[in-house]
C-alpha cells in the first residue's frame, strides 16, 4: 500500500514536470516565431527605401559626376550594396529557420550549372590573380533532379569565399560520384583553395553568424559574416553535411555530398506554325 501511494505521487511529479516542460517548449516556439516575424517585417520594410537609395546612387554615378563628388557617390553606392546583401542574407536565414523554405525537384543539367557559375565568376577569380579551376566527374548523370538554386547559391558562396581568401593561388571545385543506385546519385562537391586558411580554433566558429573576426562593414574582406551561416543550414535542408578542413596560409577546403533523383534529357517540343 505505502508503495502504490509513492509510485502514484512520483507519477503526478512526472505529469507535472511533463506540463511544465511542454508549456516552456511552447513558451520557447512562440518567442523565436516573433523573432522571426519581427525581423522579416523589419527587413522588407528597409528594403524598399534601400533599393531607391541604390538606385539613385547608381543613377548619379552614370551622369559623370564631379571627380570630387564621384568618392562620395562610390562610398554611397557600396553601403547601399552591403546593407542590401545583409538584410537578404538575414531574410534568406529567417526563411530557413521558420522552415519556409521551399526545397524543389527540378531536372536540371549539372555541368550547365557549374558553367554558369564559373562565366559569373570570372572577373572576380581574375582580379585576384586566381588560377580558377572546375572539374566534372564524368560518371555524374547528365541531369539529376533536385534544387539546382540552392546548389548554386551554396557553391557560389563558398567559390566567393575561396577566391576572396586567395590572392595569386589556386581555387578547385570538384564534383565526384560517389554512389549510383536505384536512380539516386550521391555528388561529392569540393570547393578547395591556396589561401590565407583559417586557424584551427575558428574551424568551428566560423559557420555561426557573424563569425568574422570584426563586426560590420568595414573589415579587411568585406562581406556580411552570413554566408556559412546560410552554407551550412542550406547544406543540411538538402540533405548533407559541410565539412571544413584548413591550414593557416597553406588553404582551405569546404566539402559536402547531396543525394539526386538521377534525371532524364529534357524533350524538345518543336513548334510547329499555326496552318
Ligand atoms: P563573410 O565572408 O561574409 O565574412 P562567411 O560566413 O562567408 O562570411 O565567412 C565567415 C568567415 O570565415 C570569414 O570572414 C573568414 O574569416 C572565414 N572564411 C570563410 N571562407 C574562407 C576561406 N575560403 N579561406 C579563409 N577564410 C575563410
Amino acid at each position: 500500500y505505502k508503495n502504490n501511494i509513492i509510485r502514484t505521487r512520483s507519477n503526478q511529479l512526472l505529469e507535472e514536470k511533463n506540463k511544465e516542460l511542454i508549456l516552456a517548449k511552447e513558451k520557447a516556439e512562440k518567442a523565436s516565431n516573433a523573432r522571426t516575424e519581427f525581423l522579416s517585417t523589419v527587413s522588407h520594410e528597409l528594403r524598399t527605401p534601400l533599393n531607391a537609395i541604390n538606385g539613385i546612387a547608381h543613377l548619379l554615378l552614370e551622369d559623370k559626376p564631379k571627380k570630387s563628388q564621384m568618392h562620395y557617390l562610390e562610398s554611397l553606392q557600396f553601403s547601399g550594396n552591403y546593407l542590401t546583401n545583409f538584410i537578404n542574407d538575414i531574410l534568406e536565414i529567417n526563411k530557413i529557420d521558420s522552415k519556409k523554405a521551399e526545397i524543389e525537384n527540378i531536372n536540371f543539367n549539372l555541368k550547365q550549372l557549374l558553367e554558369n557559375i564559373q562565366s559569373s565568376l570570372k572577373e572576380l577569380a581574375s582580379d585576384n590573380k586566381n588560377d580558377f579551376s572546375l572539374t566534372i566527374d564524368s560518371d555524374i548523370p547528365d541531369y539529376l533532379i533536385g534544387d539546382p538554386t540552392k546548389l548554386s547559391q551554396i557553391l557560389m558562396n563558398l567559390i566567393n569565399n575561396a577566391l576572396k581568401f586567395t590572392h595569386e593561388g589556386k581555387v578547385m571545385v570538384i564534383s565526384k560520384l560517389d554512389t549510383l543506385k536505384d536512380e539516386q546519385a550521391f555528388v561529392y562537391f569540393e570547393v578547395k583553395d591556396s589561401g590565407i586558411g583559417i586557424p584551427e580554433d575558428k574551424l568551428e566558429t566560423v559557420f555561426d553568424s557573424f563569425s568574422q573576426g570584426s563586426v560590420g562593414i568595414n573589415r579587411k574582406y568585406g562581406g556580411t559574416g552570413l554566408g556559412l551561416t546560410i552554407v551550412k543550414k542550406l547544406v543540411g535542408i538538402l540533405g548533407g553535411e559541410i565539412k571544413l578542413e584548413s591550414v593557416v596560409n597553406i588553404g582551405s577546403s569546404f566539402s559536402f555530398e547531396l543525394p539526386f533523383k538521377v534525371g532524364e534529357k529534357p524533350i524538345k517540343v518543336e513548334k510547329k506554325p499555326i496552318t
